[in-house]
This record gives C-alpha cells, structure tokens and sequence, in this order.
C-alpha cells in the first residue's frame, strides 16, 4: 500500500461492544460490566451512531472488512447482533466476500448459537481461550474453563463460520512452559484458521499487576518468557501455519484482513464508546472533524458506555475528540506498524534506510531496495528497533 493509497476513503469499520459479564483480572479495555438494560440503550445509541455516520457517506467504497470486538460481542445475543448487523447491511455496501468478524468468548458459546451467528453473515470468529490450564484461567480471572475452550473451539469449526481464530497468552505468571505448549498442541489438533499469541502485559491498575508487584507471584523471567516464544512459533510454523505479524500466525490467505489493513497504516472508520477511527481529510471533514490538506485524521469516542449513550441521546456523534497527522508523524507511524509485519514496509528516506542498514548488519532487519522487515531476531526487540529508527 502506498502512503497515498493508505488515505483513500475507508474500507473497514470497527464496532466497540463494550460490554463483559466481569473484568478479567489482567484487562484495562473500555468495557461495561452490566446489565441487559443498558446493552439495549447501548445498541439503540450505536446504531444512532451509525445513521449519522452513513448520513455523511464517508464510506464511498464497499466495505472490505468489517470487525466487532470488544468486551464480549458475543454477549450482546443473537436478536441485538442481528439488529447491528441489519442496520451495518443497510447503512453502508459491504463488497463481496468481506470478512465480518465477531470476537466470542466460550463461555457464550454453544453450538446453536454459533450456527446463528453463521446464518447472520458472520465469516470469522476470534475466541479468547487464552489458557488450557484451570488454574491459570482462575488466576486470570477467565469466566470458563480449558474443557469450556476446546468445546467452543470444536463447535465454531463445526458451524460454517468459514474462518476460526483463537487468542493464547504466554509469560503468565505460575504457568509453566510445559503446561503453555501443552495448551497449544490441544488447540492445534483443531486446526484453527488463525491463531494470536501475545505475552501478558500486567497494565498498571490490574489485579494481576497488583498480585506479582506485592510479591505473591513472581514476574515471570525474560529469558522464560523468550522459551515460550520461540517454542510457540516453532510449534506454529510445524503445524503450517506462517506468522505474518509478531504475534499472530495463519494458515496461508487466513490473515486478519481487518488487521492487516491497521498495520498498513489503512484508513477505517470507527463506532462505539471508546474506540478509535483513522481517516483521510476529505472523509475526516464529511464526519465534521478538523482536517486540512493531506493529513491524516485519528478520532476517538467517549471511553465510558453510559457517557456514550448520554451523547448520542443529546444528538451529538459520540466522538470525544481527534487529531491530524501530518505527513512525517504518518510516515513514521506507518514505520512502528509496518515493522511488525512479516512483510515489512517500504521505506523511501536516506537517513532512515541507512540507519536500518546498521541494525542489518546485527542480524535484526533485513532490507531489500526500500523495503525494510524485521528478522525472527529483531522481532524479540521491535520495541527497541521502532525508537532506534525513529530516532534517526
Ligand atoms: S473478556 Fe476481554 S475485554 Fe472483557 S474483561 Fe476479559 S479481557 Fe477484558
């Protein structure tokens, strides 16, 4: 994709559903523990949302992709998904094969419901099994259990939901190495489409930050952390998959095309309470947000459901606030993103070229004429590899 090409009009839309049944003990998202009640007033006040949005017409493409996540989407039921996606199907051209994807947790799934959501026009399902080990489940305060997992795992496959994907975290504290590699060959016999690895973060806030910094559980090592890595991705290239970004993996043509157009540095628009959008200046100024010639325009909405559903009830968009990105700050976002790809980015200044021939020459990148990508080495270090770039 070309800087240019990265500013065309919008062709992926993300849907925030905020809603959770509790807080998971490691999570610091936007979320609502609640009710019913207020997951009515929530859709009534997203899809309010949404008729301003299509008013406007910042879509002048078909939709390529279209993502609900969260919280728990799969939460919200198949009559109110159904209504979402009705009024997504009126408000806007959704080209042909788009990948619609809803994020589930196993302990909604069921399989009547999951062949509901295949009926509704969903195409791709992302499951957080997170942990095959009871234990760690409860510690991260995960509402089901490893059966729970591999049986929602087992009857997505089965639904006709044509693509599957799960989430696994590794670097958890009092999990083993033996007991997380063991949880993936179980998730791996299910042949999932695509699957997420990332490590634990303990975010400041957590209960599981607070639990490892008052010392009754240890931080996990650095050095086992990069065990269950690297084990993780042996395991994952030997069962077919390829890793297409630093902490996601597919079968080959199952890569989040949602994603994959985020680290592209694509635009999309964005609805819900606290979520983010990036769109080019024509799209930006049709919405009624600040843009001038040439930028980028990222916006955000209302963090807090409830303060959501208050705006949208007083006619007003939803959208907190946003902010234009001129051409260098683009050009490097582009960079920090693109890095995390397998297939690199391209990468058209002097400076930034030589400075990357330098980390080469360390084994962490490779270059080929301007395009630049990260080696399975300098994956382990992106963090540090992003701001040495950025530095030069
Ligand atoms: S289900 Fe996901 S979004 Fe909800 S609290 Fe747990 S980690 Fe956070």
């Amino acid at each position: 994709m070309t800087a240019e090409d990265s500013l065309a009009p919008p062709r992926s839309l993300y849907i925030h559903l905020p809603f959770c049944r509790r807080r998971c003990a490691y999570c610091d998202f936007a979320i609502a523990v609640s009710g019913p009640d207020l997951q009515d007033r929530y859709l009534d006040a997203l899809l309010a949302e949404l008729r301003l949005v299509t008013r406007t017409s910042p879509a002048a493409e078909p939709l390529q992709t279209v993502h609900l996540g969260g919280g728990t989407p799969s939460l919200l039921g198949p009559e109110r998904l159904e209504r979402l996606i009705e009024a997504v199907a009126a408000g806007f051209s959704l080209a042909e094969g788009c990948e619609f994807t809803l994020e589930a947790n196993p302990e909604e799934v069921t399989p009547a419901v999951t062949r509901e959501w295949a009926c509704l026009g969903i195409t791709r399902a992302s499951l957080g099994i997170q942990s095959l080990s009871d234990p760690t489940l409860r510690w991260l305060g995960r509402g089901h259990d490893a059966e729970l997992g591999l049986s929602a795992l087992g009857w997505l496959r089965e639904s006709g939901i044509r693509q599957v994907s799960c989430d696994l975290i590794f670097a958890i504290p009092g999990q083993s190495t033996a007991a997380f590699l063991d949880g993936l060959d179980r998730v791996l016999r299910f042949q999932p489409d695509h699957l997420s690895c990332y490590e634990l973060t303990l975010e400041p806030g957590t209960t599981t930050r607070r639990l490892v910094d008052s010392g009754r559980y240890p931080q996990v090592a650095e050095a086992v952390a990069l065990e269950q890595l690297r084990s993780a991705r042996a395991r994952l290239l030997a069962a077919g998959l390829i890793r297409y970004e630093v902490s996601n993996y597919s079968r080959p043509g199952c890569e989040s095309r949602h994603n994959l157009n985020y680290w592209r540095g694509g635009t999309y628009l964005a609805l819900g309470a606290g979520s983010h959008g990036f769109l080019g200046g024509p799209a930006a100024s049709a919405l009624g947000l600040p843009a001038g010639q040439g930028v980028g325009v990222r916006y955000w909405h209302y963090r807090d459901a409830a303060t959501y559903v208050r705006v949208l009830g007083q006619g007003s968009s939803g959208i907190r606030d946003s902010e234009q990105l001129d051409d260098s700050q683009l050009r490097l976002e582009r960079l920090a993103l693109g890095l995390r790809l397998t297939e690199g980015v391209e990468v058209a200044e002097a400076q930034l070229l030589a400075a990357s021939q330098r980390l080469a020459a360390h084994g962490w990148l490779e270059v080929e004429g301007q395009r630049v990508r990260a080696t399975p080495a300098g994956m382990e270090i992106l963090d540090r590899l992003t701001l040495e770039l950025i530095a030069a």
